[in-house]
C-alpha cells in the first residue's frame, strides 16, 4: 500500500503481529468489525470507518465482522439492516469469508450478556440499584465532585440476582430499577462510576421481539460482543476514547474466575488474548453534515429529496450522485487515519471522483442552457457525420459519431452580443470551431420583443472540417461544443451543487438551514448528443466542458435517461 495509507492503527498491528499478540489456533491475526446501529443511513463518515477496518482486514490477511449494535430497541428496525447490508456490499466490501458469513447482531448475544450479569453479581461487581434516574443522576457527582454511593451498593448478591431475575420476567416499570457494575464513584472518569449495565424496557425488538424485557447497555455490550467474535483491533471513533477503562475492566472481570463460599468455581467465560479498543479521529467534512439526527430533519422538512437525495452525504445519496465505490475508497485512503479531529476539505472527497472518473468515463456532449444556432449557408437536408473519441487517451475505446445538420443547439454562453476582452467564442464576426466539426463565423442573431437572443447565425467554411487536410488553414482561438437539432435528445438534467454554502453549516449549534446552499439543484431541459438515448441507469460520462453526469438511477427510462451532474471538471467553488 501507498505511503499515505501507513499509518498509528497499521504500526499497532504490525508490533503486535511481529510479538504474536493474537496467534491462536485457525484464527486469523487481525479480525476487525464495522458496528452500525441500525437506527438510519449510513453515511460518509461510516464509510471512512468501513474502509478502515474491512482495509485493515485485507491488507492484512485477517478478516471484517459487519456487527449490528441492535441493543436499543425502539430506535431500530429492518429497513435499517437491509441498506446498511446494501451500503458496505457496494462500497466493495464483504463480511463472507471462507464460506462463512460473519454477519453479527448484538442481539444474538442477549442470552449469553445476560448470564454474564449473573455472573458479575455473584462474583460481587454488579448490583441492582433500587434509586430513582434522578437520584442516580445526582449522585453521579462531576468532573470536579466524586459521586456518592448508592444506599442499595452492597445489597446481598442473591438479593440483587433475585430482583434482577424479576426484571427480566417483567415485574417491574421501566425505569424502577436497573443493574450497575460496581467500580469506583470517585474515578476521575466518569464512566467508571458505576455505570448501568442494564435497564428495563417494555419494548419489542425487531429481531428479539418481546422475549426481553431488559436491555443491555451499550458499553456493557460492546466489549463482550468483540471478546465473543475473538476480534483483536476494536477500532472506533474518539469520543470513545473515555470508554476505554471500562471496555478493559469489564473483559477483564469476565475472563476471571471466583471460587464461591460453596466452593463452586464460577466464571472464565472469556479468554485471553482480549480485544483492545483504539480510537481515530471521525471524519469531519466542510460543507457537510453527518449527525443522523440533523439529516433525518433535512428529510423530514423536505430540504432535500428524502434520503437518497444526490445531494445527501448518505451512502444512498452519493451513489446516487454519481459517486464509484472506488472514488470512496480512493478518498479513505487520501485523509488517512489520524488520532486528533480535523476538517477535511470537501474537496478532497470531489477531486477523488474527478480522478477515479477521469480514465473511465466516456466523453460526451450535452447542451446544458441551449440556444439555437442556424448555419445558414449549410444546404437544407444535409447530415455530414462526425466523430470524436470516446476516450481522448484511449483511441482502443473507439469513436462516437453524430450529424451535424443545419440547426444547431449550442450553450447561450458561447454567444455574446458585446464580446468581453478576452472572450474568443461566438459574435458577431468572429470565427469558431464546432467541435469535432467545421469553422464557422457568426452573421448576426435574432431577438424576441423582450431582446433575448432566440437564434444566432453563421456560415460554415466546407473545407474546415476537423480531422481532414483543409481544417489546418483555419486558425481560430474558440472551440465550441454542439448538438444537431434534429437528432439531439433531449433529457432532463439535474446540476447538483454543494447542499451547504457555509464550509461548517452545523458549528457552535447554529441553525444550518440558514446555511443551505439555494442553488444546490437546478433542473435543466437539456440537449444531447444522439448516442445517449442508449444510456443505462447508473452509466457515467464526462460531458465536455461540464463535468461528469451519471443517468440517474431512479427516474432514468429506456431510451430516455435523466442526468444528475456528480461533479464538475474543476473545482471551481466560490471562483
Ligand atoms: P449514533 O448517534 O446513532 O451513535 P453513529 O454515527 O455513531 O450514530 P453508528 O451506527 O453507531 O452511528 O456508527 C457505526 C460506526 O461508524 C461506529 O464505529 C462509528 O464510530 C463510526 N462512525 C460514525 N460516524 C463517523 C464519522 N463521522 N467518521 C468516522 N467514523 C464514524
Ligand atoms: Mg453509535
Ligand atoms: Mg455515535
Amino acid at each position: 500500500h501507498s505511503a499515505s495509507s501507513s499509518n498509528f492503527l497499521r504500526a499497532i498491528i504490525e508490533s503486535d503481529n511481529e510479538k504474536g499478540t493474537y496467534q491462536r489456533p485457525g484464527m486469523p491475526k487481525v479480525i476487525t468489525r464495522f458496528p452500525p446501529e441500525p437506527n438510519g443511513y449510513l453515511h460518509i463518515g461510516h464509510a471512512k470507518s468501513i474502509c478502515l477496518n474491512f482495509g485493515l482486514a485485507r491488507d492484512y490477511d485477517g478478516r471484517c465482522h459487519l456487527r449490528f449494535d441492535d441493543t436499543n430497541p425502539t430506535k431500530e428496525d429492518q429497513e435499517f439492516v437491509d441498506t446498511i447490508k446494501d451500503s458496505v456490499q457496494w462500497l466493495g466490501f464483504s463480511w463472507e469469508q471462507g464460506g462463512t458469513d460473519y454477519l453479527h447482531y448484538a442481539s444474538d448475544y442477549f442470552d449469553t450478556l445476560y448470564l454474564m450479569a449473573e455472573y458479575l453479581i455473584e462474583a460481587g461487581h454488579a448490583y441492582v440499584d433500587s434509586q430513582t434516574p434522578e437520584e442516580i443522576a445526582r449522585n453521579r457527582g462531576s468532573f470536579s465532585e466524586p459521586g456518592k454511593n448508592s444506599p442499595y451498593r452492597d445489597r446481598p448478591a442473591a438479593e440483587s440476582l433475585d430482583l434482577f431475575r424479576r426484571m427480566k420476567a417483567g415485574e417491574f416499570p421501566d425505569g424502577s430499577y436497573v443493574l450497575r457494575a460496581k467500580i469506583d464513584m470517585a474515578s476521575p472518569n466518569m464512566n467508571m462510576r458505576d455505570p448501568v449495565i442494564y435497564r428495563i424496557r417494555h419494548a419489542h425488538h425487531h429481531r428479539t421481539g418481546d422475549k426481553w424485557n431488559i436491555y443491555p447497555m451499550y458499553d456493557y455490550t460492546h466489549p463482550i460482543s468483540d471478546a465473543l467474535e475473538n476480534i483483536t483491533h476494536s477500532i472506533c471513533t474518539l469520543e470513545f476514547q473515555d470508554h476505554r477503562p471500562f471496555y478493559d475492566w469489564i473483559l477483564e472481570r469476565l475472563s476471571e474466575t471466583i471460587t464461591l463460599p460453596d466452593g463452586r468455581v464460577i466464571g472464565g467465560f472469556l479468554q485471553k488474548p482480549l480485544p483492545h479498543q483504539y480510537e481515530f479521529a471521525r471524519l469531519n467534512l466542510t460543507y457537510t453534515i453527518t449527525s443522523k439526527r440533523k439529516l433525518l430533519q433535512l428529510v423530514e422538512e423536505k430540504i432535500v429529496d428524502g434520503w437518497d437525495d444526490p445531494r445527501m452525504p448518505t451512502i444512498v445519496g452519493i451513489r446516487r450522485r454519481g459517486y464509484t465505490p472506488e472514488s470512496i475508497q480512493l478518498f479513505c485512503e487520501r485523509i488517512g487515519v489520524a488520532k486528533a479531529d480535523g476538517w477535511i476539505d470537501v474537496g478532497t472527497l470531489e477531486g477523488s471522483l474527478r480522478d477515479d472518473l477521469d480514465p473511465k468515463a466516456p466523453r460526451a456532449t450535452a447542451v446544458l442552457h441551449p440556444v439555437k444556432l442556424v448555419i445558414d449557408n449549410f444546404p437544407e437536408h444535409l447530415q455530414e457525420e462526425c466523430t470524436s473519441p470516446v476516450h481522448p487517451h484511449y483511441p482502443e475505446r473507439g469513436l462516437r459519431r453524430f450529424p451535424i445538420t443545419k440547426e444547431l443547439w449550442i450553450e447561450r454562453e458561447d454567444f455574446m452580443i458585446d464580446p468581453v476582452k478576452g472572450y474568443f467564442r461566438l459574435f458577431p464576426g468572429n470565427r469558431v470551431r464546432l467541435r469535432y466539426g467545421y469553422v464557422v463565423e457568426c452573421t448576426g442573431y435574432d431577438v424576441d420583443e423582450a431582446g433575448n437572443v432566440t437564434a444566432v447565425h453563421c456560415n460554415y467554411f466546407p473545407d474546415s472540417k476537423s480531422g481532414t487536410e483543409g481544417s489546418t488553414a483555419y486558425k481560430v482561438k474558440g472551440n465550441i461544443h454542439w448538438v444537431s437539432r434534429e437528432h439531439a435528445v433531449e433529457a432532463e438534467v439535474r446540476l447538483y451543487d454543494r447542499l451547504f454554502a457555509d464550509p461548517a453549516p452545523d458549528a457552535n449549534n447554529k441553525d444550518f438551514r440558514l446555511a443551505l446552499n439555494p442553488h444546490s439543484k437546478e433542473v435543466v431541459r437539456a440537449y444531447l448528443e444522439p448516442g445517449l438515448a442508449a444510456a443505462q441507469p447508473g452509466d457515467i460520462y464526462q460531458f465536455e466542458r461540464h463535468g461528469y453526469f451519471v443517468a440517474d438511477i431512479k427516474d432514468s427510462q429506456p431510451g430516455q435517461p435523466v442526468f444528475n451532474r456528480a461533479v464538475t471538471l474543476r473545482d471551481s467553488w466560490g471562483k
